[in-house]
């Protein structure tokens, strides 16, 4: 999907066009010094977008700085969004009302494209109570929305995920610290896929180092400031007067600090020290507080270029496995096409990785895969629900076995994927433990048997039937098959059926789904509200949209009474969280 990635800044507005399958960047521009000149955003903004426009994008991502307790995830801008980012203004002052000139001007233009809101803060949004809430009086944190947030989401989120994918391990496995050093900077604990600590706060004010801003301090010292030099003077010491160019007395940029650091500039050298100091005690805290780390990522302008500030940061931390190969930092070179190094010594336990961060590419991931979603609200579309109880597939040969040499089946009813009949004939099915009777056959004959029973079956038969997919039974549980003509024992061929969806290439596109991806599907409405998590979907032209469970799933969520191949009338619709489709069932 084409997707135009908008970031407006306080004094700029940057925009990309952005490939999202690919990650090709198709068309990039800028425009700063905006506020100077008497330009506003607005001007600024309809200049870009008429050239962006010729890009015919599909689908527009917004970077939205704070999305306060109201966003966890990416969402489709519409009236009610956009209130609850307004809502938001007082979080960041700065940031959000610039962002909401961009989404207006945008939407004016673009008016029949998807837009989506990307937030900064919403990566964090699900850490743990103990990271979120500062220690002062609950009710007066409650009342004045005081608790961590964090920013930089986007970015600790995306090299996380190519650190996973550097390390051939699902980010779901791993703990990973991601290090973003920029002008802003933040840590991330990125503990089994999500954010359990970062040290930007309510504000991107605490934390680490940074160019202009303090990072932590003594809230003694915000006080002793405040009173001392009035609230304003305090706020803009702290944010602008402060960091690295507070301590070094020369300016923000760190380029400029460790030449001078090299000359001898005893405050370029502090600044360069306690920058340092402060990101390894970030690094050592979220190690314990994830109770081990498998990772460590530096990205950001500082990350990905300085070696000497790597080393200065990795320096010292050997009991915690970290050991970083000098050679490897000094060589290492990031670029959107090449994003990830790997610095760390051979065989250290923990992985040191460099990445290039790219939140122009997340912005236009998450775009797509929640316009998508937005589609799919747009084309909801009823599937409805198979109950199949236990049934017997078989081949020519167990037929012959069954009912005796060249018997033909004989058709009951068809069912409703193409081409496939229930029988008349039923079988027998015997376990070590007790059998049941009148089992049906499924026709047509396929090339290999197979017996799909339900855990209940199972615990009557006696038998232990793994849960697989259809016509992967290899290895799968011996049962007997009792017919009229005769008795045959298949060595493998029992299973518990994987619940699926069916569907065609165009339901496929229509729910945003893949083939062979899994899906959660939410039963509501009944009396027993279910999410089915891990249902597999199975698109093919000739397949007919249905989702087959059987009879105890449909039980525990109270799916009508079941009976063989009897579909229960169900209303589905997928939400914009992901491929979460969700069943009603009709009253
Ligand atoms: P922002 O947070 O504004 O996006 P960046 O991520 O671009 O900032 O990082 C800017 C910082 O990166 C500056 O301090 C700059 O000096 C530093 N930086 C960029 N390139 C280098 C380099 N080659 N060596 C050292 N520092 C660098």
């Amino acid at each position: 999907m084409k997707v135009l990635v908008i970031n407006c800044g306080s004094s700029s507005v940057k925009w990309q066009v952005v490939e999202s399958d690919s990650g090709k960047r198709l068309a990039e521009g800028k425009a700063e010094r905006i506020g100077s000149d008497g330009r506003t955003h607005e001007d600024a903004l309809k200049e870009i977008l008429e050239e962006a426009k010729t890009h015919a994008p599909e689908a527009v991502g917004h970077r939205v700085v704070h999305g306060g307790e109201a966003f966890h995830a990416a969402s489709v801008i519409d009236d009610e969004v956009l209130g609850a980012i307004e809502a938001c203004v007082p979080l960041a002052p700065l940031h959000n009302p610039v962002n909401l000139a961009g989404i207006h001007a945008a939407r004016a233009l673009l008016p029949d494209v998807p837009h989506v809101a990307v937030f900064d803060t919403a990566f964090h949004s699900r850490m743990p109570r103990r990271s979120r809430m500062y220690a002062i009086d609950t009710e007066l944190a409650k009342e004045k929305g005081i608790r961590r947030f964090g920013f930089h989401g986007t970015s600790h989120k995306f090299v996380a995920g190519l650190a996973a994918d550097y390390l051939k391990t699902p980010v779901q496995d791993l703990r990973i610290i991601t290090l973003h050093l920029g002008n802003g900077a933040s840590a991330c604990a990125v503990e089994l896929g999500s954010s359990s600590e970062t040290s930007m706060g309510m504000t991107p004010l605490e934390g680490l180092v940074m160019g202009t801003r303090s990072g932590d301090v003594d809230p003694g010292v915000v006080l002793k400031l405040a009173r001392e030099l009035g609230i304003d003077e305090a706020e803009r010491v702290l944010n602008r007067e402060s960091g690295l160019k507070g301590l070094s007395g020369i300016g923000n940029d760190l380029r400029d600090l460790q030449a001078k650091a090299e000359e001898g500039h005893d405050g370029a050298r502090l600044a360069l020290t306690v920058f340092a100091h402060q990101v390894r005690k970030y690094i050592g805290a979220y190690a314990a507080v994830m109770g081990g780390v498998d990772a460590v990522v530096l990205t950001g302008g500082i990350g990905e270029n300085s070696a000497p500030m790597r080393r200065r940061i990795l320096q010292r931390l050997e009991f915690l496995g970290v050991r970083m190969d000098e050679d490897a930092n000094q060589g290492a070179k990031v670029t959107d096409d090449d994003p990830v190094r790997d610095i760390s010594e051979p065989g250290a336990r923990v992985k040191t990785l460099v990445i290039a961060t790219n939140e122009e590419l997340e912005i236009a991931r998450q775009t797509q895969e929640i316009a998508s979603g937005a589609k799919k609200i747009a084309q909801k579309k009823p599937i409805p629900i198979a109950v199949s109880a236990r049934h017997i597939h078989l081949t020519r040969e167990a037929l012959d076995a069954l009912y005796g040499e060249g018997y033909e089946l004989t058709p009951y009813k068809p069912l409703s994927q193409p081409g496939q009949f229930a029988c008349e004939e039923k079988l027998t099915i015997i376990g070590p433990r007790n059998k049941i009777e009148g089992v049906r056959i499924l026709g047509p004959l396929r090339p290999g048997c197979q017996v799909e029973i339900s855990r209940t079956d199972e615990f009557f038969l006696g038998v232990d039937a793994p849960v697989r997919h259809s016509g992967k039974t290899k290895g799968s549980a011996p049962i007997t098959l009792e017919g009229p003509k005769g008795t045959l024992k298949l060595e493998e061929g029992l299973i518990c059926a994987w619940r699926h969806i069916h569907m065609t290439p165009a339901d496929a596109e229509a729910y945003g789904v893949k083939d062979k991806e899994y899906v959660e599907v939410a039963v509501k409405g009944g009396p027993r509200d279910l999410i089915f998590g891990d249902v597999l979907v199975r698109v093919k032209d000739s397949y007919a949209l249905e989702m087959h469970i059987d009879t105890d799933e449909a039980n525990a969520a109270e799916l009508g009474r079941m009976s063989e191949g009897d579909i229960v009338d169900a209303e589905v619709y997928v939400t914009p969280n992901d491929a979460e489709a969700v069943i009603r069932e009709k009253s």
